[in-house]
């Protein structure tokens, strides 16, 4: 109500700047087809579509108890899956926080860390014991191990790191087998385990998805970062040669955050490419910086500021927090866009008290408020291309399928399924109907675990 001619007409402009329409998005859609197939026939290209070599699929039938490591994007964590038969699982966890210093630091110190909190995990919370004539070998727990960013995988339980994502910049450790890495210091610490299967976050997910619905197509993350998975028939991962005749299926973990890096489809916005450009990995995952959690608060942060400088919010005032790169957290948006109250009261907390901007008007808050909806909203509609993507490829438009979702923003964040709904319906029509989105928490502690299992039944 109480906004001036000049502040309407900017925020129209940037909401145009972020309007995706239905052939725009069709246009994405296309072209991440493309992209898969070129993928699927070659390694190397920009969506890496790499093979998990996950071939078998549970059938909640299984029994034994696992371990599960999860290295994500902000937390550590450290699981025992019992697998009772039946579908019941147990599931006890510890998690940890990663610091920067291990992000950044030599690889020794992360992967030792990590040795440390499995050691920790083991004498604090498991409870299986080993029987004396058992062989040394099966004295060791198996371990599946949730590895959150892009790697080159060679077999089930060996994969070289192809580049670090979500602010991780360990200079050692590009180019080299997680796994072995892993391996090495749980031997230096002397920690019975042995790593069995390495999988991407969204195998995981896709895996214990699939395990209580058989329907399940695609596995996603919406979190700090943004991936997804899907069953591809084998044949037609042409990339594969030895494998060209297997009739069964293999989870591919598509790699999507670097999708169309070369900035042919995806509409850019100034917002964007100052992000890029101030990012530690700049011209890489355009596609996950337009997305997911880690970076939707920081492009809602440059249009605030762009806004600040033209005096057209806030009376042209900011504040150190608010000018610290990264200060404005996603989960600030969320906590604005559910803010429903009259005089915006807990837009007003975020602003005063977390960010210290010394005064705001309620109109200065409207005005956040529209400018995080016009950025999480088009992250929600560009995730449903890649989602319509997939089903496309898959022949599956008129047949449905079930998707797991994991992530704190699908799973926080107000309307972004929802919106991503309706996007679907956008390119869809009714059958958009015949997709069932669900939330999959967790789903990479027990996804990791089903795969180690799954190579003991081979
Ligand atoms: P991971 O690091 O394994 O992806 P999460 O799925 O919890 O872990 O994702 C963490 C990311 O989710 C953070 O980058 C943060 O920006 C975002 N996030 C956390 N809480 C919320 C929330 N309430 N609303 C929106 N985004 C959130």
């Amino acid at each position: 109500d109480g906004a001036s001619d000049s502040q309407l007409s900017a925020i129209d402009g940037i909401a145009k700047e972020f309007d995706l329409t239905v052939e725009k998005l069709s246009e994405i859609v296309n072209h991440f087809c493309n992209e898969m197939d070129k993928g699927l026939e070659k390694s190397g290209m920009t969506v890496a579509m790499i093979p998990s070599f996950v071939t078998g699929i549970p059938t909640g039938n299984e029994v034994g108890t696992f371990l599960a490591l999860d290295l994500g994007g902000t937390n550590l964590r450290i699981c025992e899956i019992a697998f009772e038969g039946k579908g019941v699982i147990n599931v006890k966890q510890q998690k940890h926080k990663v610091t920067e210093n291990l992000k950044t630091g030599p690889a020794n110190q992360l992967f030792d860390f990590i040795a440390d909190c499995i050691d920790k995990f083991l004498s604090e919370l498991v409870t299986v014991q080993f029987e004396n004539d058992q062989s040394e070998n099966d004295k060791k727990f198996k371990m599946g191990f949730t590895f959150s960013f892009p790697v080159e995988q060679t077999a089930i339980n060996k994969g070289t790191l192809i580049k670090w994502t979500k602010g991780f910049t360990c200079p050692d450790a590009e180019n080299k087998d997680v796994v072995f890495m892993l391996q090495e210091a749980l031997k230096r610490k002397e920690v019975p385990v042995v790593v069995a299967a390495l999988v991407n976050d969204t195998v995981g997910t896709l895996l214990s998805h699939s395990y209580k619905d058989p329907d399940t197509l695609i596995g996603i993350i919406y979190g700090t970062g943004t991936n997804g998975a899907y069953f591809e028939d084998i044949p037609k991962i042409k990339k594969l040669n030895k494998y060209s005749n297997d009739s069964e299926k293999m989870i591919i973990n598509i790699e999507w955050g670097a999708f169309d890096s070369e900035k042919k489809v995806l509409p850019l916005t100034m917002f964007d490419n100052k992000l890029d450009r101030e990012s530690n990995n700049p011209h890489y995952q355009i596609f996950e910086k337009m997305i997911s959690g880690m970076y939707l608060g920081e492009i809602t942060r440059n249009i605030l500021l762009h806004l600040i400088d033209r005096m057209l919010l806030f009376d042209g005032y900011s504040s150190k927090e608010l000018n610290r790169h990264y200060s404005f957290e996603t989960e600030y948006m969320s906590t604005i866009e559910a803010d429903e109250s009259h005089a915006l009261d807990d837009t007003k907390k975020v602003l005063e008290e977390l960010l210290n901007i010394p005064s705001t008007t309620l109109t200065d808050r409207q005005i956040v408020k529209r400018v995080c909806q016009i950025v999480a909203l088009r992250a929600a509609r560009l995730s449903s291309a890649t989602l319509a993507a997939i089903i496309t490829h898959c022949g599956r438009v008129e047949s449905g399928s079930s998707v797991g979702i994991d992530g704190s923003l699908f799973e926080f964040y107000p309307h972004f399924s929802a919106r991503i709904k309706t996007a679907l319906q956008e390119l869809f029509g009714t059958n958009a109907d015949k997709i069932k989105i669900s939330l999959a928490r967790d789903g990479s502690g027990v996804g990791a675990a089903l795969a180690a299992m799954l190579t003991t039944k081979k």
